[in-house]
This record gives C-alpha cells, structure tokens and sequence, in this order.
C-alpha cells in the first residue's frame, strides 16, 4: 500500500494535466487545479479496517491526502471536531 494514492493535477476548464511531484500554482489559463488520485487502485488495496488503530485525526485519511511521504507530514492535531453537549458548553463562558 502507498501512503498516498496521489496521482496528478488537471485543470477543470480546459483539461490540462500538471505533474504532482513539483509545485504548481494555477493553471495556465488561470484556473485553480484539482488533485486526482489513483481511485482504482485504492478501491483494490484499501479496505475499512486501515482506519482501525490510527490516530484519530486529519491524517487517518493519508491515502487521500497528497502528501507522499509521512516524514513530510505537518500537523496540529487538526481533524475530530468532538461533540460537546450544549449545556456544558454555556456553562463553562
Ligand atoms: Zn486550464
């Protein structure tokens, strides 16, 4: 398994596709790119248990982020927004 199935860049407007491995801004005729995925290969790799002991934030999801290699992943714990009862809530302002 890949730690990311990061495939390429393409343009939504006029179909150009743009290489993942070096920086990219936009597109040359001005529109913002999309990051594409090897969709098929992960539907064939991945199942639901990966997700079973990982931590519990953004970077669960790896497989679908593009970030190639984990030593190059930045983190602040983002991801899991927790539930917090209302009541509890009011009272702690
Ligand atoms: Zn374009």
């Amino acid at each position: 398994m890949s730690y990311s199935y990061l495939s390429h860049l393409d343009c939504p407007q006029c179909g150009e596709t743009y290489g993942a491995d070096s920086i990219q801004q936009l597109c040359v005729c001005g529109s913002p790119l999309l990051v594409r995925y090897k969709l098929d290969i992960l539907k064939e790799e991945w199942s639901r248990e990966a997700l079973l002991g990982r931590k519990p934030d953004l970077w669960r999801y790896h497989e679908l982020l593009p970030v190639l290699d984990c030593n190059n992943v930045v983190t602040l714990g983002e991801g899991m927004t927790p539930l917090l009862e209302i009541g509890e809530f009011i009272t702690k302002r």
